[in-house]
């Protein structure tokens, strides 16, 4: 007789997580950066983990560099297609292209 493990969708326990993680960083980005940022980091284990990719609108509202949420404090700028932004704390600079739509 064959053993079977209990089935526990890990997948989506990990996507729930994912929004866990990501509403706890925008909760404490104002208050404890460095805690916001410790949960970001968290999130993007666990989408690494369990090859989940993250959804544009949590991927473009970090910053890549230093994992701080993206606050009211960036500068964002518009020039030639290119949403520009840079992160107050580390100075990195991200450019997203955007179409007008017609
Ligand atoms: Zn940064």
């Amino acid at each position: 007789m064959v053993h079977r493990k209990p089935e526990i969708n890990l997948h989506a326990i990990a996507v729930e997580r994912i929004g866990n993680m990501h509403s706890l960083a925008l909760a404490t980005v104002g208050t404890d950066a460095d805690l916001s940022r410790e949960y970001i980091t968290i999130m993007e284990r666990i989408s690494f983990r369990f090859d989940i990719t993250l959804p544009a609108t949590i991927k473009r509202s970090y910053c890549k560099a230093c994992k701080k949420p993206y606050t009211s404090h960036d500068t964002v700028r518009l020039k030639k297609g290119l949403l520009e932004i840079r992160c107050s704390r580390c100075g990195n600079v991200r450019r997203i292209p955007y179409r007008i739509s017609r």
